[in-house]
């Protein structure tokens, strides 16, 4: 996995040392946000750059793939969130990059085993949730191409589904107009996958997520035959 990870030349480098080496007061999550340092711009496109071709192009959380040369679409990502842990600001194994959607909604959430740590954490088992770096997707994950739902294969998977708000793509699905036959067809899919569901823990999440649908399209159902009654 290391070959991965991005590599600095000496002149990014000597900027990145400068930075390491103020007193740990002095480091702050900000400092990525600058814009008038264009050193730090040269570092920062770097780093994207780097992260976008090795990922070809893919989101490490939700996976959706999306091939554009604008790199505006992606956010670098730090693993650890640098507001918290500005000391992991350019460790490489704590970089990434990921689509907007899921950098939003992971934000400053903890993601470490041990909240209080102070040197950065390299083992797989020091992340609660799938490590961009460190961690094989799809041992912890599964995802249903044909309805774009998520099912955790175990503590690691859930909570990178809760962290990084992956039923997101459930809930767009049902917030179609025309409900009842997108609810229908939804659940269709649903139904096919559950009848491929090769474990128990897969075929509950399943039937839980059918539940979901069902109960989401209802709520969506009334609210709009209310507002139908009202006008
Ligand atoms: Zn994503």
């Amino acid at each position: 996995m290391t070959g991965r990870l991005v590599k600095y030349s000496d002149d990014i480098k000597a900027k990145i040392d400068a930075y390491n080496s103020l007193e740990p007061m002095e480091k702050k999550g900000s400092y990525w946000d600058k814009t008038d340092d264009s050193e730090l711009t040269k570092a920062k496109k770097h780093i994207k750059d780097h992260y976008i071709l090795t990922q070809d192009y893919t989101c490490p959380y939700c996976r959706q793939r999306n091939e554009v040369d604008h790199n505006a679409v992606w956010d670098t990502e730090h693993i650890i969130p640098k507001d918290q842990y500005p000391q992991f600001m350019f460790s490489p194994l704590n970089l990434c990059v990921a689509c907007k959607d899921c950098n939003q909604s992971k934000t400053n959430k903890n993601v470490l085993k041990n909240p209080t740590r102070k040197t950065l954490p390299t083992k797989s088992e020091d992340y609660i949730f799938v490590h961009p770096n460190l961690d094989e997707y799809k041992n912890h994950i599964k995802i249903l191409k044909s309805s774009l739902f998520f099912i955790p294969l175990d503590s690691k998977g859930k909570e990178t589904i809760e962290i990084c708000g992956l039923l997101r793509f459930l809930y767009r699905f049902t917030d179609y107009g025309n409900i009842s036959l997108e609810v229908k067809n939804k659940i269709g899919l649903l139904h096919k996958e559950l009848m491929d569901a090769k474990t128990g823990i897969e075929e509950h999440f399943i039937l839980s997520c059918i539940e979901d649908v069902v109960l989401r399209g209802k709520e969506i159902a009334k609210t709009s035959h209310l507002e139908a009654m009202s006008s």
